[in-house]
């Protein structure tokens, strides 16, 4: 049997730049996450840019200039942080969460699941000083029209969405080709079930337990058509 690892060589790099790394490190270390990472397909760090600050509080944010409400995070902290990383991984790609971003979708997922190494930054409080966005130039994704307090949510969508889809992280190397908006029809995925065959007077359609593949695979096809009609007529067009 291929090993995991020789599928892909190696590990993935994605670096989350947080303010808050414990709010990352749970859900980074369960389900299909956890596993990749303990199979060595993707190896994922918080970083905080905190421990590149230099006076004795520690300052990572201030008063936004011209007043208002809210703090602004201050550049130099993540400047250097960055920099460190890049030290080290000068073509890691540099992303940064912004409700001001494009929106984030399965084809930035498949595309930067392609990447060996993606820094994901986190804005908190009211965003990140504008000067970070000129001298970095990161790719600004959005989650949805939507405000957050902090980009670790987002950040943690982008990671889960890449990681799912690199090589051997899902148990069946075909799962993700089925998924919504994925594979080569885009179309969203038909209706799944499991055990018991009968709940409160609701059967499991005939057809899946026939043991037919080529109408149990007809079928499926035909309801994934029939809810993209339903649900989503913009990706069919
Ligand atoms: N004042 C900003 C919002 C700041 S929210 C504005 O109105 O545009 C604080 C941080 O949360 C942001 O810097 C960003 O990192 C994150 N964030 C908020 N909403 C987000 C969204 N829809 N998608 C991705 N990140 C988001």
């Amino acid at each position: 049997m291929v090993s995991k690892q020789s599928i892909r060589g190696d590990a993935m790099r994605i670096d989350i730049v947080t303010l808050f790394p414990q709010a990352c490190s749970d859900f980074l270390s369960t389900s299909i996450v956890g596993r990749a990472q303990r199979d060595g397909l993707v190896d994922i760090n918080c970083v905080n840019p905190r421990d590149w600050t230099d006076d004795k509080h520690q300052t990572v944010d201030d008063r936004p200039f011209g007043g208002g409400p809210g703090m602004v995070l201050k550049v130099e902290p993540l400047a250097k942080c960055i920099d460190s990383i890049r030290d080290t991984a000068p073509d890691a790609k540099l992303i940064m969460t912004s409700a001001q971003g494009e929106h984030f979708t399965q084809n930035h997922a498949q595309s930067w699941s392609e990447e060996a190494h993606l820094i994901i930054v986190c804005g908190h409080y009211e965003g990140i000083d504008e000067r970070f966005v000129e001298l970095y130039q990161p790719i600004e994704v959005s989650i949805g029209d939507v405000v957050l307090s902090g980009g670790e949510i987002a950040a943690l969508l982008v990671s889960d969405a890449i990681v799912r889809l690199l090589p051997g992280a899902l148990g069946h190397a075909d799962s993700a080709k089925e998924d919504s908006f994925s594979g080569d029809e885009k179309l969203l995925d038909h209706p799944s079930y499991t055990q018991p065959r009968e709940f409160r007077g609701l059967h499991v359609p005939e057809i899946l337990l026939s043991g037919d593949h080529g109408a149990i695979a007809k079928w499926r096809k035909e309801q994934r058509l029939k809810r993209t009609q339903q649900r989503r007529p913009d990706l069919l067009e």
